[in-house]
Order: C-alpha cells, then sequence, then structure tokens
C-alpha cells in the first residue's frame, strides 16, 4: 500500500562525529525519501552510515547540516521539546536488543510510549495496549516479563510498543540481527501484515535475505547511498516460514546421520 505522499524527505544530510582530534563523516550527503506506505530496507556494511541515519530520521540525533522533514515539519527549526513529542507521537522504534523494562510486563512495557501523553486515561492506555498486543499475537502473554519471553517474542512485544501511538513510521534497526532465521521471519512476516495495514516501515538490515521482504532497498556504503531498488518478487514471511524445515524433521536427521 503506498498513497504517494512523502513523509520522509532528506536532503543533502551530513553527519560529522567530532571526537576529540578526530572527526568521523558517518553521512556524506544523502538524499532520500519515504512515502506513506512504504516498507523500505536499508542496507549495507557495518559502520557505512545506517544507524546514524535512523537515529536523525527517527528525531534522536540532529544531522551536522541538510535538511529533514518529517511529516510535512523541517526538524530544524523545532525546540528541545517540540522534538520529543514529535518522536514520541509520530516515530515508533524497534531496535536489535529490544530494549524493553526488565522488571515490567509485557504490557506495561506497551503502554509506556502513551505515559507520555497526559490526555490519556488509564484505561484507554491499556486499551491501546491491548490492541497493539493483539496486532502482535501477543494478548494471552500480557502478563509476562521479558525473561520469561523468547527473543522472537520480546521482539514482537517491542513491535507493539511501537505501534501503540499510531506513529508516521516504525524504524526499525537490524530488529532481525539477534534472532535465528525462523525467529527473523517470524519478526518479518508482523512487519509485513503491518504494512499491508498501511504501516510505513523503514528497517535497517545488512541480511540480504530479509530486505527481500521489503518493497524497496537503499544501499549504503561509507555514508553515501550507492545503490536504490525496487525488489522484485517480493518474498512472502509466511510462504518462506512454510518452506523451512520444521524442528522436528531436523531432529530426525540429526537422529540418522
Ligand atoms: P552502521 O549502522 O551502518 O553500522 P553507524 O551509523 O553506526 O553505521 O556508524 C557510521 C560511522 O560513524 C562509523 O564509522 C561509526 O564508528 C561512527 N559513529 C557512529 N556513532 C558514533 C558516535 N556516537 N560517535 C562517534 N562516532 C560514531
Ligand atoms: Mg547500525
Amino acid at each position: 500500500m503506498n498513497s504517494g505522499e512523502i513523509i520522509i524527505s532528506v536532503k543533502e544530510l551530513t553527519k560529522v562525529y567530532d571526537i576529540g582530534e578526530v572527526k568521523v563523516h558517518a553521512l556524506r550527503g544523502v538524499n532520500m525519501n519515504i512515502q506513506d506506505g512504504e516498507f523500505v530496507a536499508i542496507m549495507g556494511h557495518s559502520g557505512s552510515g545506517k544507524s546514524t541515519l535512523m537515529n536523525i530520521i527517527g528525531c534522536l540525533d540532529l544531522p551536522t547540516s541538510g535538511e529533514y522533514l518529517l511529516d510535512g515539519v523541517n526538524v530544524k527549526e523545532m525546540s528541545k521539546d517540540q522534538l520529543a513529542r514529535l518522536r514520541n507521537r509520530k516515530i515508533g522504534f524497534v531496535f536489535q536488543t529490544f530494549n524493553l523494562l526488565a522488571r515490567t510486563s509485557a504490557l506495561e512495557n506497551v503502554e509506556l510510549p502513551l505515559l507520555y501523553n497526559p490526555d490519556l486515561q488509564a484505561k484507554e492506555r491499556k486499551e491501546k495496549a491491548m490492541n497493539a498486543l493483539e496486532m502482535v499475537g501477543l494478548v494471552d502473554w500480557q502478563h509476562h516479563y521479558p525473561n520469561q519471553l523468547s527473543g522472537g517474542q520480546q521482539q514482537r512485544i517491542a513491535i507493539a510498543r511501537s505501534l501503540v501511538n499510531d506513529p508516521v513510521i516504525i524504524l526499525a534497526d537490524e530488529p532481525t540481527g539477534n534472532l535465528d532465521t525462523r525467529t527473523s521471519f517470524e519478526v518479518m512476516e508482523i512487519f509485513q501484515e503491518l504494512n499491508s495495514r498501511g504501516i510505513t516501515i523503514a528497517l535497517v538490515t545488512h541480511e540480504a535475505d530479509i530486505s527481500q521482504f521489503a518493497a524497496r532497498n537503499v544501499i549504503f556504503r561509507d555514508g553515501r547511498i550507492i545503490k536504490e531498488k525496487l525488489v522484485t518478487g517480493i518474498k512472502n514471511a509466511r510462504v518462506e516460514l512454510e518452506a523451512l524445515p520444521k524442528e522436528e524433521d531436523i531432529f530426525d536427521s540429526n537422529l540418522s546421520i
């Protein structure tokens, strides 16, 4: 699904990290648009600037130069408070390491971004969080703590948390980096499902097979986009999951060795 409206626009974006004597040029003039309803995978070797771009797009960091429009708003003109509010209301984050609060139930983790909204009553918060948990298929796990959940389940809780504010975009930085193939595909199945419901997703990965679940690939090298392509024959995560060998089969073949 893709309405064609541009919700993320960066122009000639640069980022220089100034660490003492050394200057690291993490982004060297990046131009990129993301349209409403798109599913983009951002690829490239480690150190090529992917996370730096995600952090700027997610208003966690500011560029050294260049322009960034989020949903038509020029981020440079915002105060710190406005930026924090923009980030909380418009962006959903998913990280490689899940970043859930440990001594907090799944439901409370999902509710967390809503606590910054004083207009919401506890009942509405819970309702929204339960809806988000339903979208990732984990309603029955609402009272569990992160250490009682598998890696895949924890990432699904993190995805529910990213969804709970109805963000304009979900930014996922290597969300399958800590997961095995099957669990990665399960997470991609959720992203594809959310995208089919109209949610815009930008996902960083350095795994080629994961990038094929997105509709467009943007490839970075040394702080620049070196290639962009539409994915022909986008893979369907549900189909790929069914094609994976079942655990019993792996077990059986191990026994017969
Ligand atoms: P990627 O996500 O593609 O692996 P990053 O955006 O994390 O790449 O990093 C791009 C470059 O910027 C790398 O050389 C990295 O070492 C450097 N870098 C990233 N974050 C910082 C920081 N906070 N301070 C200094 N250098 C950084
Ligand atoms: Mg990174």
